[in-house]
């Protein structure tokens, strides 16, 4: 499974999405049914509120 991570722009200055890594890593959460690999291909921000960036950066993961 190939995963790309939309961050929130409004918290990347205190949240280096460390959570996401480990959940994945882990299995939890959404994940934990997965049982093949799982590839983190991208990681990138909405582009602030209201989130309309976040279409172009899903488009290039
Ligand atoms: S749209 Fe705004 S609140 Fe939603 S993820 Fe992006 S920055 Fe955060």
């Amino acid at each position: 499974m190939k995963v790309g991570i939309i961050r929130c722009m409004q918290t990347e200055d205190y949240c280096p999405g460390s959570t996401d890594f480990k959940v994945i890593r882990d299995k939890k959460g959404a994940f934990e049914n997965v049982e093949e690999d799982i590839d983190i291909i991208g990681f990138t921000s909405c582009g602030g509120c209201p989130g309309k960036k976040a279409v172009y950066g899903q488009e290039n993961l």
